[in-house]
């Protein structure tokens, strides 16, 4: 009672009903911890036939199953008790189980259940999350993802296979899992953004298994392929598919220049500032001439003030020139004038990303022979360093020209995977991780489940 009125909740309905071939009792919304619907078989012997023989069955016994069912109300425990037969056969004696209607398969639940589920995951709720709200066991969750994972991979390789798919450009690239203690690699096909394979480790042995694990036809067509410069893919992709031209991504070629020339050479000169303010400093306290120590003071001033400007022109040196303001700009051209090495290294980074806006592929060799003679020719260790890495793939440099791909779609699907890593699959299964990576990069159509 309440305010001298009763309050009728749509909880307190009971309904039952008879449907097709189930009678449907006490289906109820209440609060309790448990709340029971149950749905009991109508069918008899007569509607079924052995599946092997088509002889008649008879009824040789009865079962019946809990079903977890998704809640209406929180912390709600919905079940559906189903109860149905065994059937055996007259002639050959095999035995067949009734279906049972809205299980979604291998797992106790309803579909209902399952797509929440799914959702759910999708949405990037943790397996443990939705274990907690729908008490559901995790195991059971994971179960069914890879029940729908599995059925969607299927559905379109066997949708590639109908269609002759022939991938025309790939890309391959490392990501690290376990906080960058183990690597994987990923072959993904550029113009579809589909995963076609993912493995663990980054080693020569490790990205052989790609080329043994698929059909090496599948390869026919291939165009050109994108990768870092850094691993060792290259060898594979040369013996497998010798005639496939390998493009060397930009975006790698110059985080590494900046990284391990610019800044070694920055640095590099920035120590040497510190090294004459100390010596500076030093000789300021050994003199006795107040004039000398008045100017050696001075000196020592300025090079410290040199080195901690160096030291913080990073990004200035990094960054293109035309996303400079008028004061970076005058600043940048300080530095370079003071700095003979510095300039030098400026002058071949702005040449390299002109090199990689080439179309014309003798024109790009060529531009890149030079450039690579004039990093040997440089006689600043880090430059002569990484122009001697680089003279062996000068191909793969100038094929930019040709097929101007990169592995910027992969590095961005990334993203998406160190999302799902998070969340924490994988951790317990890693050949379950690289499934789900795949089925991430499948078109929407296909990684959207729908009820059978
Ligand atoms: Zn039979």
């Amino acid at each position: 009672m309440h305010g001298g009125r009763i309050m009728l909740f749509y909880y307190h309905n009971e309904i039952t009903f008879n449907c097709q071939y189930y009678r449907t009792e006490n289906i109820t919304n209440h609060p309790n911890p448990h709340c029971h619907t149950r749905v009991t078989s109508l069918r008899t012997a007569r509607d079924f036939s052995c599946p092997h023989c088509h002889s008649r069955m008879y009824s040789y016994g009865a079962f019946s199953v809990l079903i977890k069912d998704f809640p209406d109300l929180p912390k709600q425990k919905k079940y559906i008790e189903f109860s149905g037969h065994r059937f055996r056969c007259t002639s050959c004696g095999e035995t067949i189980t009734e279906d049972i209607p809205c299980q979604c398969p291998f797992t106790r639940v309803t579909w209902d259940m399952a797509l929440w589920i799914i959702h759910l995951l999708k949405c990037h709720t943790s397996i443990s999350a939705i274990s907690a709200m729908l008490s559901v066991h995790w195991s059971a969750i994971q179960k069914i993802q890879k029940h729908i994972i599995n059925k969607a991979l299927a559905a379109f390789e066997t949708c590639l296979k109908k269609s002759n798919y022939r991938p025309r450009y790939l890309a391959v690239d490392e990501f690290a899992i376990h906080k960058g203690h183990r690597y994987a690699t990923c072959v993904m096909d550029l113009e579809t953004g589909f995963i076609l394979w993912a493995g663990l480790g980054r080693s020569m042995a490790d990205f052989e298994h790609f080329f043994k694990s698929i059909d090496l036809s599948l390869l026919s067509r291939l165009k050109a392929v994108a990768m870092d410069m850094n691993a060792s893919f290259n060898r594979l992709f040369q013996k497998y598919c010798p005639k496939v031209p390998i493009v060397y991504d930009w975006y790698h070629m110059q985080a590494q220049f900046g990284r391990d020339v610019m800044g070694a050479v920055r640095l590099e000169e920035a120590q040497k500032h510190r090294q004459e303010a100390e010596a500076l400093k030093k000789y300021t306290k050994e003199t006795n001439n107040p004039e000398l120590q008045k100017m050696a003071r001075e000196k020592s001033h300025e090079e410290r003030k040199l080195y901690t400007e160096l030291k913080k022109s990073r990004w200035i040196l990094l960054k293109k020139d035309d996303h400079l303001n008028e004061r970076q700009k005058t600043h940048l051209l300080d530095i370079l004038s003071e700095h003979r090495d510095l300039a030098i290294c400026y002058a071949m980074k702005q040449e390299m990303t002109r090199l990689f806006t080439l179309t014309d592929y003798e024109e790009a060799l060529a531009g890149w022979t030079k450039w690579i003679q004039a990093g040997l020719e440089s006689g600043i260790p880090a430059l002569v360093k990484f122009a001697r890495q680089k003279q062996k793939r000068i191909k793969g440099l100038a094929a930019h020209a040709l097929y101007p791909i990169n592995t910027g779609k992969l590095e961005g699907f990334n993203n998406k995977i160190k999302v799902l890593k998070r969340i924490g699959y994988g951790y317990r299964n890693m050949d379950y991780f690289f499934t789900l990576i795949r089925f991430n990069s499948l078109p929407v159509d296909y990684s959207s489940p729908k009820i059978p």
